[in-house]
């Protein structure tokens, strides 16, 4: 990078990366819930307009249980390990370019501070004093927005992913087979409306998003899931499938 080059759109964000990870995180297990508890609801209900069985549908209900939460686990796993992967990367190379050119790096970091708003001479203060403390991870800081301390370790979000949607996933599974046949569906439907009224607000919130608009679209997604999944399981019920 050369000193002309404007900071990349990113790095903006760096500087509430304690806070900003922190939402993401919330917001990402807000949602999985949220998958746990529509997929899962509609694949049960689904089940129930088929068959009374209990077993049925605890075996239904499980087995979708397990394939949602590891199957979001996988793709979290894979998705931040890719993430993670590119910011080592780039980690890397700069290592590398403050090895081989710690002048062009200086007047790089000098530039990307005075645009934030810093005169030049302070720019160029602040950038020798944090070259001299830490080089890599004022440049990782400022010109990358990565905190090298803190990168996202896909363990931990796959775990998240995993527990996340396991938990969203329990409400329709125990709503419905806990009850006595007669009230199992509309004990399910109610407690799923609810809780997806929870999830949407939150998420809504999480989002700064107008939290009606976006809590209604959550309940009337798991509504339709449950309505459409129900009558294909009624269907074939009453096929004799
Ligand atoms: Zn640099």
């Amino acid at each position: 990078m050369t000193d002309a080059t404007p900071p990349p759109a990113h790095h903006q964000a760096a500087e509430g990366g304690g806070l900003g990870t922190r939402l993401n995180w919330l917001r990402a297990a807000v949602l999985g819930a949220n998958d746990g508890i529509v997929s899962t609801a509609g694949l049960v209900v689904g089940v129930a307009g088929a068959t009374g069985s209990r077993d049925a549908l605890l075996t239904a209900g499980l087995s979708g249980l397990l394939a949602g939460s590891l199957s979001m686990a996988v793709g979290e796993y894979v998705s931040v390990s890719v993430q993670r992967d590119s910011e080592t990367a780039a980690l890397a190379a700069e290592k590398r370019e403050l090895h081989e050119s710690p002048e062009e790096e200086l007047d790089e970091l000098t530039a990307l501070l005075a645009g934030h708003g810093l005169s030049p001479a302070v720019a160029r203060e602040a950038a020798e004093q944090l070259t001299a403390r830490d080089a890599l991870k004022a440049h990782a800081r400022v010109e990358l927005g990565i905190d090298p301390d803190a990168l996202t370790n896909p363990w931990h979000a796959a775990w998240a992913s995993f527990l996340a949607f396991t938990a969203g996933a329990l409400l329709p599974l125990l709503a419905i087979v806990l009850p006595p046949a007669s009230a199992r569906l509309w004990v399910t439907v109610v407690s799923v409306l609810g809780a997806l009224t929870l999830t949407g607000w939150w998420a809504a919130r999480l989002a700064d998003a107008p939290t009606a608009r976006g809590t209604l679209r959550t309940v009337a997604g798991g509504a339709l899931a449950m309505a459409v999944t129900y009558g294909a399981g009624s269907v074939l019920g009453a096929a004799g499938v």
